[in-house]
C-alpha cells in the first residue's frame, strides 16, 4: 500500500467502542485515560486474541481502574440465533445495538475455517435472485461490527478464522471505507492474509478502479450472473447506471494496475442465462482475462421462482467455457439447509 492509502485506512475509526481501533489507537486511548503505555498492549490482546466482551473482565487491569471502565463498550454483537447445517455450516443470527439483525455464517473443512461476514444491514442493490435485496436496505456496518462477525465464529468454533469471503448482507463497494478498514483489522489484528481475503461486488461504477488504487492483496470478486447487458439489467436492475462493457473496462484496469487475478461470479439460472449461446458469450466477454469464472448453482429463495439447473446442464456449461480455454469452477454453496447459502440471507429487528 501506498502511504495515502496507509493513511486513509488508519483514520477511521473513533472509540469507544474500541473494537476495530490499532494498537496504536488503543494505546493512544489508554493514555488518554492516564494509563501507561503498555496497558495499550494488554488491551489490544485481550481484544483480538482473547475475544473479551467487557472491559470489567481484563483481570490484568487494576481493579479500581477496572470498575471505572466497566461500562465503556468494546462493540461486541450479541448472538441472537445459531443454527448448524448438516454439512457443520453455522448460521448464526447477531443482534447489533440498535437492535439490527445480521447474518454470519462459519464454514468450517479440514483445514480451513472459512466466515461470510456481512458488510451492510440488507443491501439497496436488489437483486432479483437474492433474499437480502428484497428486504431492502437498513444501514451500512461500522468496521469493527465486520470484525466481530469473525471473532464471534473464531470464539464459537474455538479454532482460527483462516478465511474471509464478504459474501453476506450487503454491497461492500457501497461500504468501502469501513470495509477496507475492517481489512485492516482482520490482517494485522487478527492476523488473517490478505490473500485469505475475498470482496465480492455486484460492480458499482468507478468503485473498482478506486479500489486498485490501494494496491491490496486481496482477490476480488465480481458479480457477473449474466454475459449481456439486456439480460444482466433484467437479472440486476441497477446494472443499468453501469453498462456491461464499462464494467468490464473497469475489471481489466483494476487487473493491470494490481497484477492480480480476478474472479468472475456467475450465478446459473435454469432456462435464464444457462445456455450453450450464454456459456459461448460468457467465454467472449472474459477473453484474455486474468480471471476465473466461479458457477454458482442457484439457491432457492421464496420470493423469486427461478429453478437451479440440473447437474447435466452445469457441467455442460462449464465443459463449454473450459473448452474455450476460460478457467471455470462449479461452487455448489455450503449451509443451504440452514438457509445460510449464498443468497439466502436476511436483515430484520429483533422483537425486543
Ligand atoms: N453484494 C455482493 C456480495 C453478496 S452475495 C455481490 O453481489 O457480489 C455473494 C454472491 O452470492 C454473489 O455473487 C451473489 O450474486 C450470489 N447470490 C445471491 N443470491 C443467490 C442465490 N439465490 N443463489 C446463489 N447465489 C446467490
Amino acid at each position: 500500500m501506498g502511504s495515502d492509502s496507509q493513511n486513509q485506512l488508519s483514520s477511521v475509526t473513533r472509540i469507544p467502542p474500541l473494537l476495530g481501533a490499532s494498537k496504536a489507537e488503543l494505546t493512544a486511548w489508554v493514555q488518554e485515560q492516564g494509563q501507561p503505555a503498555y496497558r495499550g498492549e494488554q488491551l489490544y490482546q485481550w481484544i483480538y486474541q482473547k475475544g473479551v466482551r467487557s472491559l470489567a473482565d481484563i483481570t490484568v487491569f487494576p481493579k479500581q481502574w477496572r470498575e471505572k471502565i466497566a461500562d465503556i463498550p468494546i462493540g461486541r454483537s450479541t448472538l441472537y440465533y445459531r443454527s448448524v447445517a448438516p454439512d457443520e455450516t453455522v448460521k448464526y443470527l447477531l443482534k447489533l445495538e440498535d437492535g439490527l439483525i445480521i447474518e454470519t455464517v462459519g464454514i468450517p473443512s479440514e483445514n480451513r475455517l472459512t466466515v461470510c461476514v456481512s458488510s451492510q444491514v440488507g443491501c439497496p442493490m436488489a437483486c432479483d435472485f437474492c433474499a437480502t435485496g428484497k428486504g431492502g436496505f437498513k444501514r451500512n456496518l461500522a468496521a469493527r461490527e465486520i470484525v466481530d462477525q469473525v471473532l464471534t465464529i473464531q470464539e464459537d468454533f474455538k479454532r482460527r478464522v483462516s478465511n474471509i469471503v464478504f459474501m453476506g448482507m450487503g454491497e461492500p463497494l457501497l461500504n468501502l471505507k469501513n470495509v477496507l478498514a475492517a481489512v485492516r483489522s482482520l490482517n494485522q489484528d487478527l492476523g488473517i492474509g490478505q490473500r485469505n481475503i475475498t470482496i465480492s461486488t455486484v460492480g458499482i461504477r468507478e468503485r473498482i478502479r478506486q479500489l486498485a488504487e490501494y494496491k491490496m492483496q486481496f482477490t476480488l470478486a465480481v458479480s457477473l450472473h449474466a454475459p449481456n447487458q439486456p439480460l444482466r439489467e433484467k437479472l440486476i436492475p441497477t446494472a443499468r447506471a453501469y453498462p456491461l462493457p464499462e464494467l468490464i473496462a473497469e475489471c481489466r484496469e483494476y487487473v493491470k494496475i494490481t497484477s492480480r487475478r480476478l474472479t468472475f461470479e456467475y450465478i446459473l439460472l435454469a432456462g435464464v442465462n444457462d445456455l450453450p449461446s450464454h456459456a459461448a458469450e460468457l467465454a467472449q466477454l472474459v477473453r484474455g482475462f486474468q480471471s476465473h469464472i466461479n458457477l454458482i448453482p442457484y439457491n432457492p429463495i421464496s420470493e423469486a421462482d427461478y429453478q437451479r439447473p440440473s447437474r447435466q446442464r452445469i457441467e455442460a456449461f462449464t465443459k463449454l467455457l473450459r473448452q474455450k480455454n476460460i478457467a471455470a469452477t462449479i461452487r455448489y454453496s455450503r449451509g443451504l439447509e440452514a438457509n445460510a447459502a449464498c443468497g439466502q440471507l436476511r436483515a430484520f429487528q429483533a422483537a425486543n
